[in-house]
């Protein structure tokens, strides 16, 4: 198994949840006390989302080239942005080493046409759901976004960055998500894609009336799938 290269940090909240999930698939996967083998350069957040504010993607790109960069020299095998907003600069990163890159968008909207839905609804920040970088890879799948109306994009993004990536779960705003998923499903979605990877936090299968689709999970199972793809599952 090749050794899985996260660039994480983005936030911390999520990729707690990205090396709990590898490691659960790694376990389900290969049995036993099998776990994932992981390299991870967590960033500090707080400068990231001051770039993403001032659209500073140049100065983001900079960060994430030099972290994969290391990844790739302290020996993994394929890299990974732990986050769907920071595929901004996806193709920067790509670029920066020779090692396999796991596209976030791309995973989502391959598991999604494979199980014959088309019109997603997304949930993400205001970059995802408004920039054409991550709906542009769904509908070149084929797919046709559904996305909510400005001000409620609004005020997900705000839960997002004011309490999710800051680890506080409030019922009002799972309530608040809860409404933003069946708005989108009377909208004529036919599923949801959980396309933030704090977003995983409030909502799920349990609580929306459509097939969910957590970002998280869908990542890490196509970078495991990377990870053992020609070095079979054995320790190399
Ligand atoms: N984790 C997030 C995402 O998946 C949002 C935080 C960020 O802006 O990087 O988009």
């Amino acid at each position: 198994m090749r050794i899985i290269g996260m660039l994480g940090g983005m936030s911390w909240v999520s990729t707690a949840g990205y090396y709990a999930c590898l490691n659960r698939l790694a376990s389900e996967r290969m049995g036993g006390l099998h776990s994932a083998r992981i390299l991870l350069h967590s960033v500090d957040f707080a400068p990231i989302t001051q770039m993403q504010r001032d659209g500073d993607w140049a100065a983001a790109a900079h960060v994430l080239t030099e972290a994969a960069r290391g990844l790739e020299a302290a020996g993994a095998g394929v890299i990974l942005i732990a986050a769907n907003t920071m595929h901004i600069v996806a193709d920067q990163v790509r670029e920066a080493t020779v090692l396999p890159f796991i596209h976030i968008a791309d995973a989502t909207a391959d598991t999604i046409a494979a199980a014959g839905l088309s019109r997603p609804g997304l949930i993400a920040t205001a970059f995802t759901m408004e920039l054409p970088f991550y709906r542009d890879r769904l509908e070149a799948a084929g797919l046709t976004p559904v996305i909510p109306e400005p001000a409620v994009r609004a005020e997900i993004h705000r839960i997002i960055f004011d309490e999710l990536c800051r680890n506080e779960i409030r019922a009002g705003s799972r309530r608040f998500y809860e409404r933003v998923a069946a708005d989108l499903i009377a909208a004529g979605a036919d599923c949801i894609i959980l396309g933030c990877t704090e977003v995983g936090l409030l909502l799920s299968a349990a609580n929306v009336a459509a097939p969910v689709f957590d970002t998280v999970e869908i990542h890490c199972r196509a970078a495991l799938e990377a990870a053992c793809f020609e070095t079979g599952e054995t320790y190399v």
